[in-house]
């Protein structure tokens, strides 16, 4: 027998775990993690060289710890989409929005401090929270996917949680949340403690609604999680953001390591933002193959859950592993969220969705 993690004196609560993370594998088709398929447009490539360049020649120095010019940019781009202004004071970047929730986590949370979600959600807050020491809550989600009001409002009053996480548009199942309850939602976290809610918004440009940034504007609960992985096609890059009352970016960068954020970041951050008209154009094209994926879905008889996202929830399989299984046979990787029965797809270019579509027309056919 190796000597292995559990062999370590690593914390309880690690001891019997894997670390997250979708199979990366080697197949035409990959459709797994809500990736935006279209690589960088050429002029914005060279634009980041550009900008790159000019960073690498201070990299003697430590970078703008408080990353102004791109949480400026940030602003820009959310009060020219979002319907309320915002200013840099209101605007927090990091590493990825998985960062800006492991800091909220890190501020809001910890040992003695619980945290809830709606689940089926995102599991990464689950596991963020117990890296953080913070007690994780699963609150309820209805047969359809649908947060019922009542129900996760009881949740909240009976477990008072210190944060509150709400997922809109929500992963894996793709649909949204109506902004009255969230609202619900907030008035009943504040009821109960008050707590911090935090509305992770990763797919928002894909949705048919819109942010609800406006909302911040007299909740300092209030906090909206961005990224620019899934909109701006920039997963490789790292960048995630916060909007939310002034007072909220004070409080996490009691947490956050000085020079968190790199100047090849910055730069190359900044140069995506100079580009957002194009890589937005993008999003229109996603949301009708998104459309498509739904619609396609239901005329060969699977179950789709509405999405606002770019992704598609699908089923129901008796044998869900089975299902990923047979797609992944016919070149195509799909995502087993570990929703029993439900299997989720990311839209993809066109041509990969119609490969998709022609898996699981055959998986149909296979079991009909
Ligand atoms: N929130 C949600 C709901 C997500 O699905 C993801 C990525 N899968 C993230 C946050 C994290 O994204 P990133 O760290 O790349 O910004």
């Amino acid at each position: 027998m190796s000597f292995g993690i559990d062999d370590l004196p690593v914390r309880d609560e690690l001891r019997g775990k894997s670390p997250y993370g979708a199979p990366q594998l080697d197949v035409p088709v990959r459709l797994n993690t809500n990736e935006n398929p279209y690589p960088l447009p050429e002029p914005l490539v060279e634009r980041i060289a550009e900008r790159v360049r000019d960073a690498a020649r201070d990299l003697n120095r430590y970078p703008d710890r408080d990353a102004v010019e791109l949480r400026t940019k940030l602003a820009e781009y959310l009060t020219r989409t979002g319907r309320h202004e915002v200013g840099l004071e209101n605007v927090w970047a990091a590493n990825g929005s998985n960062e800006v929730i492991q800091q909220l986590l890190q501020t809001f949370g910890g040992p003695g401090r619980t945290a809830i979600g709606f689940e089926p959600s995102y599991s990464m807050h689950a596991l963020i929270a117990r890296g953080t020491g913070t007690g994780w809550i699963s609150g309820p989600r209805d047969e359809d996917f649908t947060i019922d009001l009542a129900a996760a409002a009881k949740a909240i009053a009976e477990n008072r949680p210190d944060v509150v996480f709400i997922t809109t548009p929500n992963n894996p199942t793709g649909n949204a949340v109506p902004a009255e309850t969230v609202l619900a939602l907030y008035e009943a976290a504040q009821a109960a403690k008050p707590s911090v809610v935090v509305v992770d918004e990763a797919y928002i440009e894909f949705s048919h609604g819109n942010s609800l940034l406006p909302l911040i504007e007299g909740r300092p609960n209030l906090v909206l999680s961005r990224t620019m992985s899934k909109a701006f096609g920039a997963a490789g890059l790292r960048l995630g953001y916060l909007a939310a009352h002034p007072a909220v970016v004070d409080a996490v960068q009691l947490v956050r390591l000085p020079y968190h954020l790199s100047a090849i970041t910055q730069a190359t951050a900044l140069a995506a933002l100079e580009h957002t008209d194009t890589l937005l154009k993008y999003v229109e094209q996603l949301k009708s193959e998104r459309d498509r994926l739904v619609a396609e879905l239901r005329a060969v008889g699977y179950d789709v859950t509405d999405s606002d996202a770019n992704f598609v929830q699908f089923g129901r399989f008796a044998d869900t592993h089975e299902a990923w299984r047979g797609i992944l046979d016919r070149g195509v990787l799909v995502r087993d969220n570990g929703v029993p029965g439900w299997l989720r797809v990311s839209a993809g270019t066109p041509q990969e969705n119609d490969a998709f579509l022609d898996a699981v027309r055959e998986l149909k056919k296979e079991h009909s």
